[in-house]
Formats: structure tokens, sequence, C-alpha cells
């Protein structure tokens, strides 16, 4: 089963400690949430667990392997990244935007049938088929997230790093994202996204980190992870846990 792991992971900028001495070890096959509040470090370690953010002293390594020393093109046919803001620069289709997850397989020969039947397994898992000869600028925010998800399907990757992936997802296509990532998991896949929504990350995680000011306050299982001294402490709130029809669910009371 392939780990993705960091050690001491120490990231400065300008003087400020954005991370600090974070060790982590992450197993594929799970879905893995990384919460906290914002400026928290959430994006610069998914940055860096991606290889793409290197660290100002520590390691994050995929198998044993540095990231930041592995070829680009061998750690992009095994990790797919999602930033939190994508930009998207030319005015394609959605399929060509897809077509681009498999970058780092096309070498000169040019795309062959696996490389046409991957996009369009990638397509129809977060349900873009429709959207296929649409140029991207004229889809909805909601859509284009969509069809970026594709994108990072499309390479077949053993990990997916997801940053804020279901915000400007209306709440049926969060719970589709959120069906997508567990089959992804039970696939074998390693999934990591960062979320603000605590009570999905409570039915969507197998195991949620807590970061706050760049430390590990929690890395259990969700129930045990979001406790309300934890929520305390991260995000300055009185929470608790309760449980809806529709399952767990954190009830934030009020600023502590
Ligand atoms: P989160 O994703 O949890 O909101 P980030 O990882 O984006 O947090 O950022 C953590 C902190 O680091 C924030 O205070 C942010 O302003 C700061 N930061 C991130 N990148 C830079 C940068 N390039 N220069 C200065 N500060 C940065
Ligand atoms: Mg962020």
């Amino acid at each position: 089963m392939s780990v993705l792991s960091c050690a001491d992971l120490t990231v400065d900028i300008g003087g400020k400690a954005i991370l600090s001495a974070v060790s982590l070890s992450i197993e594929a096959g799970k879905v893995t949430a990384v919460v906290g509040p914002n400026g928290a470090g959430k994006s610069t370690l998914l940055g860096c667990l991606a290889g793409l953010h290197a660290p100002t002293s520590g390691s994050a390594r995929l198998d044993g392997v540095s990231l930041t020393g592995m070829r680009p093109r061998d750690r992009a046919k095994r990790l797919a990244f999602l930033p939190q803001t994508p930009e998207i620069a030319w005015p394609i289709e959605a399929r060509t935007l897809v077509e681009l997850g498999r970058t780092p397989f096309i070498g000169a020969r040019g795309q062959a049938g696996e490389d046409h039947a991957a996009v369009d397994r990638a397509m129809a898992a977060a349900n873009v088929t429709e959207f296929e000869h649409r140029i991207v600028d004229t889809l909805s925010g909601g859509e284009r997230a969509r069809v970026l998800i594709a994108r990072a399907l499309a390479g077949e990757p053993e990990w997916l790093l997801a940053d804020e992936p279901l915000t400007g997802l209306d709440p049926a296509h969060q719970l589709d994202a959120a069906v997508l990532f567990r089959r992804l998991a039970d696939d074998g896949v390693g999934v990591i996204v960062t979320l603000h929504d605590l009570s999905m990350a409570l039915r969507m995680a197998d195991r949620i980190i807590v970061l706050a000011e760049g430390e590990v306050l929690a890395d259990d299982p969700p129930a045990t992870a979001l406790s309300p001294d934890v929520l305390r402490r991260a995000y300055g709130v009185e929470a608790t846990l309760t449980h809806g029809p529709g399952g767990p669910l954190i009830d934030v009371i009020r600023r502590s």
C-alpha cells in the first residue's frame, strides 16, 4: 500500500512559520480530510505533499522517495493535485481540458486508445460527459470545478490531493463528489482533501487532521479529531458533535 508521508516538515515564509515540524504518514485507500481555520497552512501542506512546494526543512516522501527530488513527470503519473483556485488559461473544450490530465503519459506517439478510454472514464466519474464539447469559459463555476476533478482523474492517479474541492458546489454535487472520493478510496486511491464544512468532513473522511497555525492539533478518526476541545483551540468556537437524520453533525454554537 502506497504511503505519503512528511517528517518535521517546516515552511517559513518571510520569517513566519507557515508549517512547524509537521510529521504525518498517510495510507492510500482512505479519505483523509485536512481541516483548520483560514491561514492554518492547509494549502501549503497539500502543496508540499504534492511535491509542488519545497519545504524550508524536513521532507515529504512518496513511498520513501523525496517528492521534490522526483522527476515531475514521474510524480505527475502517480499523484494528481487539484488546486483551490485553478487557472484555465485558454478557451478550450472541456474534453480537451480533461485530456491535459493525460499529459504525463503521452509521448511522441500522441494519444492512444487507452488515453481516450481514460478520459471517457474520468468524465463519466465526475458526471461531466454532457459538457464534453462546451468551451470551459461558458461553464458555471461548479460545472468547471467538476471538469477539473475529471482532469485530475484522467491520469488515473494513485493519489488525489484536492484543495477545497467542495467549495462552489451545490449540495447535490457536494454529495456526488463525496461519493466519488469514497469510491476512489475503496479502489485503493489515496484521497486527501481540505474542507471547511466540518459535518462533511465527519461524514466523508476516515481520518481528520486538524491544522492550526501550522501545527497538527489532532490527527484521529473523525469523531475523535473534532472534539469540542480541539474545535475551541483550532477555531475559537464552542461546538459540539450531534446526530442528525443524515449522520453526525458539528453544531457551532458561538464564539468562545
Ligand atoms: P490555508 O490553506 O489553511 O488557508 P495557507 O497554506 O494558504 O493556509 O496559508 C497559510 C499562511 O501562510 C497564511 O497566513 C498565508 O497568508 C501565508 N502564506 C502562504 N503563502 C504565502 C506567501 N507566498 N507569502 C507570504 N505568506 C504566505
Ligand atoms: Mg487554503
